[in-house]
């Protein structure tokens, strides 16, 4: 398989939801990606994937994406250059003028949110979101853009996520996949180690039903090697899967802040211009680097799954406000 590169790309932090769980902390204004800036942001991504010898893997998102009035336009020369290219948007979007000319831009993928059962999901954001992020799946699946479904995990809801796995593959998802929930003060997503490996195990379960039929396996969160230790062949490589920092993912943000990963607050590595560009961030930041330096890490020292996971750094950091804690999740470590 080639190697990826993904960045995701926040060019807006306005949005007309209020999610409860949202890690933009009420802050909905601020700077837009003009086309001006985006097309030097393109070109620069571009150029770190081809230098990676990495397929440049883009998820445009906000906030709202829609809301950014460049948006289409950046949309046309991402598509156009990119090697792939996903929205991460609100449900409220896939209407038919929207999808008319996303199918134009022959965009593959559309991600939406879908955080439990009804009841749950429309507590986390409002009333009537399920129904409409259910809508705009059914939609979605009737043309040639793939919907994706994304699920914030947590005490609250990973119960109910048996089900929701089944209901979005029964109004045709093409792909479902899950993340903790990480709280931006101290603490994590309240779920055990113990209970959270019995989770990953019926969700694997479950889903190899889905994986028959044609479905990509749900192994986002590290932790899944846990449950599939049969996957570590990898005998050569230093990092063979697991948490994508320093490795396969940066984030950027409307004003220009580059971030190792959206959802771990405390890897902020600085702004992207054009001397500082993805390349010094990703290869010669510091603080790339620092985040680099595996043994560090609490618990996974010594640990056989080192290389293909390293915990998700993001719900150890929002647990112990250090990078380098333990994955609050692992019952290795
Ligand atoms: S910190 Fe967690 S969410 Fe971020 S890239 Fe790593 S595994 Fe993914
Ligand atoms: S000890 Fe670390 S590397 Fe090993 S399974 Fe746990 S989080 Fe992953």
């Amino acid at each position: 398989m080639s190697k990826r590169f993904y960045l995701q790309w926040h060019i807006t932090n306005q949005c007309g939801n209020r999610c409860r769980h949202c890690y933009q902390q009420g802050n909905y204004g601020g700077p837009e990606v003009t086309l001006e800036r985006a097309a030097l942001i393109l070109e620069d991504f571009l150029s770190l994937c081809s230098r990676l010898k990495a397929d440049s893997y883009l998820a445009i998102t906000g906030g709202d994406p829609f809301r950014n009035s460049a948006f289409r336009s950046i949309l046309t020369v991402a598509s156009s250059s990119c090697f792939w290219v996903s929205i991460l948007a609100n449900p409220e979007n896939v209407t038919e003028e929207n999808l008319e000319w996303l199918e134009k831009l022959k965009i593959r993928f559309f991600q939406v949110s879908l955080d439990g059962l009804e009841k749950t999901h429309d507590s986390i954001r409002y009333p009537g979101s399920f129904k409409r992020t259910m809508e705009a799946i059914k939609r979605l699946s009737r043309t040639s853009i793939k919907p994706m479904v994304m699920s914030t995990v947590s005490s609250l809801n990973y119960r109910e996520m048996p089900a929701v796995m089944r209901e979005v593959y029964a109004a045709g998802a093409k792909r479902w996949s899950f993340a903790r929930w990480t709280p931006v003060g101290i603490g994590d997503c309240g779920i055990k180690p113990d209970e959270y490996m019995c989770f990953l195990r019926e969700i694997s379960k479950i889903h190899k039903k889905f994986e028959a039929e044609g479905h990509d396996p749900v192994d986002k969160d590290p932790l899944t090697i846990l449950i599939n230790a049969n996957e570590c062949s990898d005998s050569s490589q230093m990092v063979a899967g697991g948490c994508g920092i320093g490795s396969s993912v940066l984030t950027l943000l409307p004003d220009d802040t580059v971030m190792a990963c959206r959802r771990h607050p405390g890897s902020v590595l600085g702004k992207w211009t054009t001397e500082n560009n993805f390349l010094y961030h990703f290869a010669l930041n510091p603080k790339m680097d620092e985040f680099r330096q595996f043994e560090k890490i609490e618990g996974c020292g010594k640990c056989k799954f080192l290389k293909y996971c390293r915990g998700c750094r993001a719900a150890a950091y929002s647990a112990t406000g250090n990078h380098f804690g333990r994955d609050p999740q692992c019952p290795l470590c």
